[in-house]
């Protein structure tokens, strides 16, 4: 038995990477977290029987002790629960699943412990890459990408060598939103915002799908990922979301993974690495596809994707400037309190206040998202 860890379980990663655990018989969930969602945890401690569950607040916590009475478990709280569950003794791999720069702190704290890291919150390398690979190659641990732009470069550099490789193609779907002009953004509602075309997601990068921001966020994660410069990522969108991204090599070979947009895929992959498993579900049927067509980014309507590597590019604290905008900005978009373009001005004006500070360490990551925070509940007022 392979014995894993999951934060953020009852989320659209977390449920999925259940899912496998479902499939395959041979995967033991140790512990899991969520935020608040207490009805789903009982269902799945009742399924999965965990030893350990973290949830974020007491009220909430005590709430699920009650209802899990009858059961040996133990439920802790706050980001101490979530350090606890991210480093339990007896785990091989830490699902890291929660969203948002709130992974960070759970995650070195597991690298430090020697888990393998199955790292879909982007969030993290986005803002500590600098942190946590080295930390990650000092303890000798795998960071094995989960966002499938990033499991479909892994997978196509098997048996290759990492330095024959020329560029990375990250594939994008375009959004709900591609071919439209910033004039056709301004009315967009956040119904319309949460139709992504290919993909089942949490609601937060549903949104960062259509403005393009998680695409910006995949191409930082490929940079401390795979160790390339920003030179080296280009984004294609790929509309029907078939290939999943592509590497090209010195001699102009190019390697994709391609298959059906399936999360649990990429999930199964990295927590049973370096083989493969049967994963029922459907299979990609070229004849009923017929075509797979490319068209190159739109930067000047989808600003999230430019801004993006521009804060890679200045680097330093800047990318968690870029990331905690997005997020409280994000979340004040789903709270229907701004519009869709709000998202890039919050964004912009927040970069723009900012004086970089190189290199920071983790307390200064922290410290610069909460006084980015301030900074975009500041600017709401005047919109
Ligand atoms: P969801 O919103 O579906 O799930 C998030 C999970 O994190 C839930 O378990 C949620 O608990 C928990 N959570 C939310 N806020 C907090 C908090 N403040 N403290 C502790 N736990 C919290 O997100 P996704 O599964 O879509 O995404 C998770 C990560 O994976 C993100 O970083 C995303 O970018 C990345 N990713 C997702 C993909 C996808 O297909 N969904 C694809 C590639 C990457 P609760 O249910 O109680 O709110
Ligand atoms: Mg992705």
């Amino acid at each position: 038995m392979k014995k894993i860890a999951i934060l953020g379980s009852t989320g659209s990663i977390g449920t999925q990477t259940l899912d496998v655990v479902r499939a395959n018989g041979d995967l033991e969930v140790l512990g899991i977290t969520a935020g608040s969602n207490i009805q789903k945890l009982e269902e799945q401690i009742r399924e999965f029987h965990p030893k350990l569950v973290a949830v974020m607040k007491e009220e909430a916590a005590k709430e699920l002790r009650d209802k899990v009475a009858d059961l040996d478990v133990r439920i802790v709280t706050g980001m101490e629960g979530l350090l606890e569950v991210a480093a339990m003794p007896e785990t091989e791999i830490l699902v890291t699943a929660v969203v948002g720069m709130i992974g960070i702190r759970p995650t070195i704290e597991a690298i430090k412990a020697g888990k393998d890291i199955a790292l879909a919150n982007k969030e993290t390398l986005v803002t500590a890459g600098h942190i946590i690979m080295p930390l990650a190659k000092e303890m000798g641990v795998q960071i094995l990408p989960v966002d499938s732009e990033h499991s479909a470069i892994f997978q196509a550099l098997n048996g290759e060598h990492h330095k024959e490789i020329h560029k990375l193609l990250i594939t994008a779907s375009g959004g709900p939103f591609r071919g439209r002009k910033t004039e056709d953004l301004k009315k967009v509602t956040l119904a319309d915002t949460l139709k992504h075309p290919n993909w089942v997601m949490g609601q937060k990068i549903t949104v960062d799908s259509a403005t393009l921001v998680n695409k910006g966020l995949e191409v930082m994660e490929a940079k401390w990922l795979f160790g390339m410069d920003l030179d080296q990522i280009q984004v294609v969108v790929q509309p029907q979301s078939v290939i999943h991204s592509m590497i090209e090599f010195v001699d102009g070979g190019i390697m994709a993974q391609l298959g059906t947009p399936d999360m649990r895929l990429p999930i199964q992959y990295a927590l049973y690495y370096p083989h493969r498993r049967y994963l029922a579900g459907d299979r990609l049927d070229f004849a009923a596809l017929k075509q797979i067509t490319f068209e190159e980014p739109d930067m000047d309507t989808f600003l999230g994707l430019p801004m993006a590597i521009q804060a890679s590019r200045i680097g330093g604290t800047m990318p968690t400037v870029f990331n905690a905008a997005n997020e409280r900005a994000v979340a004040k978009f789903l709270r229907q309190e701004i519009g869709f373009l709000d998202i890039y001005a919050l964004i912009q004006a927040s970069m723009e206040a900012h004086k970089v500070k190189e290199n920071p360490d983790l307390d200064l990551i922290l410290e610069t998202e909460q006084e980015t925070y301030e900074f975009v509940e500041s600017q709401v007022s005047g919109l």
